[in-house]
């Protein structure tokens, strides 16, 4: 009871898992590879949706400094999915960056975090808390990033120097002469940059000192093996003094455990964010 095309189409599945597994190999037709590929359709066709629907939203992580003072917050994404409830970003990320989506998801988050500082704007207890937005490869290297920026914060914020931008190792490696002009184009208007999960890309201490960066954020894999792995301790070290002797500040993302918090303190990280 199957369709020519039918036959077809399964045989091109299969052959786009041969290719995905390293090419010169061969696959047969299961049908979990339909199944998995319909729920990668139907999750795609959902995201198409979810902006508009208002199924994002934003949840802010504190950054907290050593002696218990909140500074700051990252800002995380979240997708309130009608029928599955929250779909982690790990799922909806990739699929977004593939599809372009992340252009209009990265702009309202965006924009959404500089209303959020002009709200803590006109409270005390908030006015002096950073935001920190993580940017993705494909949003930074539009042609008109700054621009986009500066808009968002000429509609929503008069301290511009509040808002941090999230960056990781392999964005600014992708072309780093457009992204040290893009930084310091921002960094004109205020803006503070943070290298994010830093540690895990290629570390090249020759970029480091070219770029304007104000923070490096140690990432959470080092962290959560502070007391279990030798070495990673080491490395966490490492950052930390790198940090230091660069002028830069320094924090820890992931923090967990006290005993962490606690190895971190001793060897001069002062900024902390996760769960603990
Ligand atoms: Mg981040
Ligand atoms: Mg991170």
């Amino acid at each position: 009871n199957q369709s020519q095309d039918d036959i077809l189409k399964h045989a091109d599945i299969a052959m786009y898992q041969a290719k995905t597994a390293g090419r010169n190999t061969l696959r047969f037709f299961d049908p979990q590879m339909q199944a998995s590929i319909n729920a990668r359709a139907a999750l795609e066709a959902d995201l198409r949706l979810a902006l508009q629907e208002k199924q994002f939203k934003l949840y802010y992580q504190p950054q907290v400094y050593h002696n218990g003072q909140t500074i700051g917050a990252e800002v995380l994404l979240r997708w309130q999915h009608p029928e599955f409830g929250l779909v982690s970003p790990l799922e909806f990320i990739p699929l977004a960056e593939e599809t372009g989506l992340i252009l209009p998801i990265g702009q309202w988050v965006l924009e959404t975090a500089c209303n959020q500082i002009k709200v803590w704007d006109s409270n005390v207890q908030t006015q002096n808390l950073h935001l920190s937005v993580n940017v993705s490869a494909k949003q930074f290297y539009q042609p008109d990033f700054v621009e986009q920026v500066s808009q968002a914060l000429r509609h929503g914020v008069i301290n511009t120097d509040r808002l941090k931008l999230e960056l990781t190792e392999s964005l600014v490696l992708d072309d780093i002469a457009d992204t040290i002009l893009k930084m310091n184009a921002l960094r004109e208007i205020g803006v503070r940059f943070s290298m994010d999960d830093f540690g895990t890309g290629h570390s090249s201490l020759a970029y480091l000192t070219k770029l304007p960066l104000d923070q490096l954020k140690i990432d959470q894999s080092f962290i959560r093996n502070i007391g279990v792995k030798a070495n990673d301790a080491v490395i966490v070290q490492t950052i930390i003094g790198m940090a230091n002797n660069l002028g830069m500040d320094v924090i820890a993302e992931g923090v967990e455990t006290e005993a962490q918090r606690a190895f971190l303190e001793k060897h001069g990280c002062r900024i902390y964010q996760g769960y603990l």
